[in-house]
């Protein structure tokens, strides 16, 4: 066992490069290769060491969830948050009417596999992302699963009308001319080497490490339960007193 100051640390499947972690498995020292460190890329490049040589069971695929909010006039519709009854098979609740604070009414979000991580278009694309995406096995296990689903989400993010017909289950006086194109969010969803999406919070914990691995909906809302709970992991993980 090493320690940091008195604290015995176990580290397993490191890279320090120029210096070797003197305990636990798999630690290696070596240039990890990666995009373009200066500016803050860290993503491996081909050939990179650290490819395959970490223990993450999870890999992160985009989702992009876009929203159309209804028109002032229609606003009226809509005097509470409005929910299907969701599918227990997926982690995606479905489209949803949503009061806000400020008195607009939001429908969706849909989800539709993002062709980048950072995708707020539908038209936006990474090469890079996509090949991520294609080269995680847990991502193809997934299509097989999910392709009527995640064609049927495409659908409804091209096409305004099918979008509407998933909006006209929960309030069927609802017409497209109703709605106009709002923004859109997405998310950073945890797919399992088997291809199943991890629908709930996936936090893990090494000696001297938290990783918050998978944070879907309803992170948002329970951001302070969520800072609290690590807080308190942190607290016993590394001895530190109030
Ligand atoms: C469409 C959509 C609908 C949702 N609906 C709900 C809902 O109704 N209720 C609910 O509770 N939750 C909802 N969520 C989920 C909720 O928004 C997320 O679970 C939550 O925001 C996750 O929190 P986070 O702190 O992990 O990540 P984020 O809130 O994404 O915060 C990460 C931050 O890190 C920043 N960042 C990223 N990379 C870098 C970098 N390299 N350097 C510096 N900064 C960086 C980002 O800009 C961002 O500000 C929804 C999410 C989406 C996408």
């Amino acid at each position: 066992m090493a320690y940091v100051g008195t604290i015995p640390v176990l580290v397993t499947h490191s890279n320090i490069e120029g210096g070797i972690w003197p305990s636990g498995t798999a630690n290696i020292s070596q240039d990890p290769l990666v995009e373009n460190e200066a500016e803050g890329d860290l993503r491996l490049l081909t050939g990179s060491p650290r490819i395959d040589a970490a223990n993450n069971p999870v890999e992160i695929v985009p989702f992009r969830g876009e929203y159309y909010e209804l028109i002032e006039s229609r606003r009226s519709l809509v005097k509470n948050l409005i929910y299907p009854v969701p599918d227990p098979r997926f982690p995606f609740l479905g489209v949803h009417f949503t009061r806000m604070i400020g008195g607009g009414v939001e429908a969706g979000p849909n989800a539709v596999l993002s062709f980048k991580r950072d995708g707020y278009d539908r038209f936006n694309v990474s090469l890079r992302d996509c090949l991520s995406i294609a080269s995680f096995a847990g991502s193809w296990r997934m299509m097989a699963k999910h392709w009527r689903m995640g064609l049927g989400e495409w659908h409804r993010s091209l096409s305004k009308r099918a979008f509407v017909t998933g909006l006209q289950k929960l309030i069927p006086q609802v017409t497209a001319s109703d709605l106009k194109r709002a923004g859109s969010g997405v998310r950073a969803q945890a797919v399992e080497k088997t291809g199943a999406l991890a629908d709930d919070f996936r936090i893990i914990e090494h000696q001297n490490f938290i990783h918050v691995l998978n944070a879907p909906s309803p992170a948002a809302t329970a951001s302070l339960s969520i800072g609290e709970y690590i807080a308190k992991r942190a607290e016993t993980q590394f001895a530190i007193d109030d």
